[in-house]
């Protein structure tokens, strides 16, 4: 499914107009006379650089009642509906007038975002006049002449702010292989895992491990039937184990390897817990915005497990609120039991943080979200959230806006980020929150 992007307005403002500049070609009958009656056009085209699906709205005011609402509702409630982002055109040259008010209005109540396109601003005076545009609270005009092309490429950019990043499967990279960190600290397992996951599908190329931290890669086929790669095998190394340099060795390796992969299995050694070192390096983890499995190694020799396991929900839920819900595979590296429930969690994990919400979808859960809570205010003064987008994945990146959106309160934001993996069902997953204020 493209993005969709409709192209509201009242009548002869130049909707049609842009949606053909757009399109680059002629396909919407352009009319000087308003209330020629046309079809919905809509076309596939590229903007920014991103494969979209432009709706023309042109034409479906004249078949609705006579009042501005119904007009309003007839033209745009179902491209609103339908659509990712909205391009609203006003017409500067004869300024705003009431109908424009009040579609302003009605569109501000919606969730959709919505770039303000003040067109017929070709010439000296068009910038200036774009101008007037502002008082409609939607944010900054984007001063373009359809007719003429000005501002086109500023529109562009616009629009590329607004759409979610295109998903690596489009890109055509969807073989490569999964990068993947396996970080710990010295001695929870590290290599008895590799080794285990490896299993008969052992495939290292370069030079011996341990010769040249660099050259080593390790890739191989898992039994989901993915292609993984493994990123910085320097900490699972057995030469570097010089005693004192232990503890710096792997954290460092670990920092270096969580800068390059994708999803980060963190190994802990069961029958020690999980510890602050622990801690740190799963923090890191979410810092750097990697999906994170928690592999318990070393469940074979554990005594009381539903004990051990009681302490390391206790201590995920005190000290790792950012990472909630984080998957937890008990397993023996040694012995290989449970090791088999590794790569699917991995896997999981990895279409998680891939996982792209549609902006409509995305917008009902932001409305519940404030409907319950209204955000609190700020020095007084109301903020007001307006919608939201997910620009990007991987981690997941929600923005929000509206005004004063960027005076949020702490608590508020982790009220957001906290529902958003709730509903989306994201546990473990590291959430980012983009707050974007407009005037
Ligand atoms: P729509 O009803 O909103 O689809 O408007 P149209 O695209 O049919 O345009 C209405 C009129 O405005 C036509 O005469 C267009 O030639 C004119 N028009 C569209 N864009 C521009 C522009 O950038 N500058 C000027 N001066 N006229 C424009
Ligand atoms: P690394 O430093 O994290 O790479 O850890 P190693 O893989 O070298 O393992 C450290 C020690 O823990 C070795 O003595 C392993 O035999 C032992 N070990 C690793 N996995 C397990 C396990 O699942 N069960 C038990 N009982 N011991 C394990």
């Amino acid at each position: 499914m493209l993005p969709t992007i409709a192209v509201l307005g009242r009548p002869n403002v130049g909707k049609s107009t842009l949606f053909n500049r757009l399109v680059g070609r002629k396909i919407a009958i352009v009319d000087d006379t308003p209330g020629v009656t046309r079809d919905r056009k809509e076309a596939e085209t590229r903007i920014a650089g991103r494969a979209v699906r432009l709706l023309d709205t042109a034409g479906l005011e004249e078949a609705a009642p006579e009042t501005i609402q119904g007009r309003m509702r007839a033209s745009s409630e179902a491209a609103v509906r339908e659509s990712d982002l909205v391009l609203f055109v006003v017409d500067v040259r004869t300024g705003l007038t009431p109908t424009d008010r009040a579609f302003a209005e009605w569109l501000r109540r919606q969730t959709v975002p919505v770039i303000l396109v003040a067109n017929k601003a070709e010439g000296r005076l068009g910038g200036y006049a774009a101008m007037e545009a502002y008082e409609l609270g939607l944010g900054d005009p984007v001063a373009v002449s359809a007719e003429h092309g000005d501002g086109i490429g500023e529109l562009h950019d616009a629009v590329r702010e607004h759409l979610p990043e295109e998903p690596p499967e489009d890109r055509g990279d969807a073989d490569r292989p999964l990068r993947l960190a396996i970080i710990g600290r010295p001695n929870a397992g590290k290599s008895t895992l590799l080794n285990a996951l490896l299993g008969e599908e052992r495939m290292i190329t370069g030079p011996e491990p341990g010769l040249t931290r660099d050259a080593v890669a390790v890739e191989w086929t898992d039994p989901t039937g993915g292609k993984v790669r493994l990123v910085d095998t320097a900490g699972l190394r057995k030469k570097a184990r010089i005693e004192q340099a232990l503890e710096k060795m792997s954290t460092a390796a670990s920092i270096a390897a969580l800068k390059e992969c994708e999803v980060a299995i963190l190994v802990v050694d069961a029958l020690l817990g999980m510890d602050e070192q622990d801690l740190r390096l799963a923090r890191l983890a979410e810092r750097e915005g990697r999906a994170v499995v928690l592999a318990f190694n070393k469940w074979d020799a554990v005594e009381d497990r539903a004990a051990t396991r009681r302490r390391l929900d206790d201590v995920l839920m005190a000290s790792l609120a950012q990472l909630r819900g984080l998957p937890v595979v008990p397993l023996s590296a040694q012995t290989g039991r449970g090791v088999e429930k590794l790569m699917p969690a991995v896997r999981e994990a990895y279409a998680l943080w891939n996982r792209r919400i549609p902006t409509g979808e995305l917008n009902r859960w932001f409305e519940a979200m404030i409907a319950r809570h209204p955000p609190p205010l700020a020095e007084g003064r109301r903020i007001k959230l307006r919608y939201a987008t997910m620009p990007k994945a991987r981690p997941p990146t929600v923005a929000v806006f509206g005004t004063r959106a960027e005076q949020l309160p702490e608590d508020y934001r982790r009220y957001l980020v906290n529902g958003f993996r709730e509903a989306f069902a994201m546990p473990g997953v590291p959430v980012r929150l983009n707050l974007r204020g407009t005037s």
